[in-house]
């Protein structure tokens, strides 16, 4: 198959429309540019729809919680909580307070935003491919009808794996070649679930005590002794966040076959003690795995203009061109020596907030092109910290403006003036200064803090 002619031409084209790449398009599109959004599967949202139902990062944790998140991604929790498809999590240690959705009502509330802001949507259509002109690129698109070309005049890289960076050459960390990488894990969610019963007979700590039960007894081979249940949005539904799976390289095609299929296996060892030890969960059956693909913390990661670092995290460090803020803890789930897994929370201090640089989202020498998500560019420390979903928007959020208005100023990515971006990203509603003010974070406080 050889590309068409190029029948469509946008001012900017999104790759990948996971919560980064959507908030892209839409800033971009509220922006004054012709928007494009990419997506591989059929439908928005990547890891947000996929298999995952809360959002953190949009507070602080710790006992004086602030709102550290806004513009485009309250407008995500806003239409959740108009259909009444949310609840905030309350939650004074991890990562603090979740924004617990509906995933497949998010899928509604993604296609909606996109298609209000007047951004263009391509489902079913995989990047494979660029080809740099004097102006703009040409992107192949691999679609159900064959080979589609796209010229774009902006470019913003949102794919998680950062494939468009890639085939441009652009300087990239592979995850696991610096620092041991974090482990892979199949969410999977149950129906039936008695959930009144699971809270009277000592809900998460009766639940903790059972897994270790379980191991050392040897009656259940249970991959991680410290798992995770939560209540969904959906009545007597729950979501965990239990598997691990070794990292191996998310572009090794034989060891994501087999990522895929040991994920599937553990969630099933899961049921079965679930099932059998721990009460409430009696009449329960997995209704839905992590789909279409196993979750990926992180797999390559862009080498930009700056690379936030753990020491930045931890300093609470501000920057002149700072985009969004961050006061999420470093969470590194990765495996000891005896293969078991050693989750590090390594807090920001105090409570306190530290911000993130424009200069995140782009690298040197390529005038044209943004990323924006899990693909930006921090050491794997700040990864670990900054990857939350309110943080992710607020990137594509970022990144999207930024695209528009560099073409309006007629500029290279890295030459725009940070305080008009700035000035934009606030009129959008972001939130690039820490807040003072204390949140409301009950559990159905969501528009006490709007
Ligand atoms: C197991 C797990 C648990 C997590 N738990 C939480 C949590 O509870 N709360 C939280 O806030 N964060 C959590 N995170 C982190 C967070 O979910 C991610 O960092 C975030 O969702 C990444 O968003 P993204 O838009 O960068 O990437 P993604 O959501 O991965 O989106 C990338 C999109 O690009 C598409 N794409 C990729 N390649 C191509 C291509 N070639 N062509 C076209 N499209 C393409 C993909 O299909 C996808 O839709 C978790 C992550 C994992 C893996």
């Amino acid at each position: 198959m050889t590309a068409a002619s190029p029948t469509r031409s946008f001012d900017v084209v999104v790759v990948g429309a996971g919560s980064a790449g959507c908030c892209a398009a839409i800033a971009s599109a509220m922006s004054g540019a012709s928007t494009l959004l990419v997506e591989r599967y059929g439908f928005l949202g990547g890891v947000s729809t996929q298999s995952l139902d809360t959002f953190y990062g949009f507070f602080t944790p710790g006992d004086r919680p602030r709102k550290v998140v806004g513009g485009i991604p309250d407008q995500v929790v806003d239409r959740l909580a108009g259909h009444g498809e949310i609840f905030l999590r309350p939650n004074t240690y991890g990562a603090g307070t979740g924004v617990t959705y509906n995933p497949e009502y998010l899928k509604i509330v993604w296609d909606e935003l996109v298609a209000s802001s007047g951004a263009q949507v391509l489902l079913h259509s995989l990047f494979t491919g660029i080809e740099k002109r004097d102006s703009s690129y040409r992107l192949t698109l691999t679609t159900p009808g064959g080979l589609l070309a796209v010229d774009a005049r902006r470019i913003v890289d949102a794919s998680g794996d950062a494939h468009v960076a890639h085939a441009l050459g652009m300087p990239l960390e592979d995850a696991g070649t610096v620092d041991a990488a974090q482990t892979f894990t199949t969410t999977f969610r149950m129906c039936n679930v008695d959930l009144e019963r699971y809270r009277d007979a000592g809900g998460k700590t009766m639940l903790q005590q059972k897994m270790n039960d379980a191991v050392v007894s040897g009656r259940h081979p249970l991959p991680r002794r410290k798992g995770s249940i939560h209540a969904m949005v959906q009545p007597n539904c729950i979501a965990t966040v239990a598997v691990r799976v070794p990292f191996a390289s998310p572009f090794d095609p034989d060891a994501l076959t087999r990522a895929e299929m040991e994920g599937r296996r553990q969630a099933y060892v899961y049921e079965t003690f679930l099932r059998a030890e721990v009460p409430g969960f009696e009449d329960s059956k997995i209704i839905g795995m992590s789909s279409p693909q196993i979750g990926i913390r992180e797999s390559r990661r862009l080498y930009g203009a700056y690379r936030l670092t753990r020491d930045d995290c931890l300093r609470q460090a501000r920057f002149e061109d700072a985009v969004l803020l961050c006061g999420a803890p470093i969470e590194d789930h990765r495996m000891n020596a005896d293969g078991e897994e050693e989750t590090e929370w390594c807090y920001v201090p105090d409570g306190g907030v530290y911000e993130v640089p424009y200069r995140t989202l782009y690298a040197p020498g390529f005038d044209r092109i943004l990323v924006a998500g899990r693909c930006f560019s921090a050491d794997h420390s700040a990864h670990a910290s900054c990857r939350s979903m309110g943080q992710t928007m607020s990137m594509g959020q970022g990144a999207g403006v930024a695209a528009a208005l560099s073409l309006e100023k007629d500029c290279a990515v890295g030459a725009l003036d940070a305080v008009k971006l700035q000035a934009r990203l606030r009129d959008l509603g972001a939130v690039i200064e820490p807040p003072d003010t204390v949140a409301a974070t009950g559990k159905d406080d969501w528009f006490r803090n709007r």
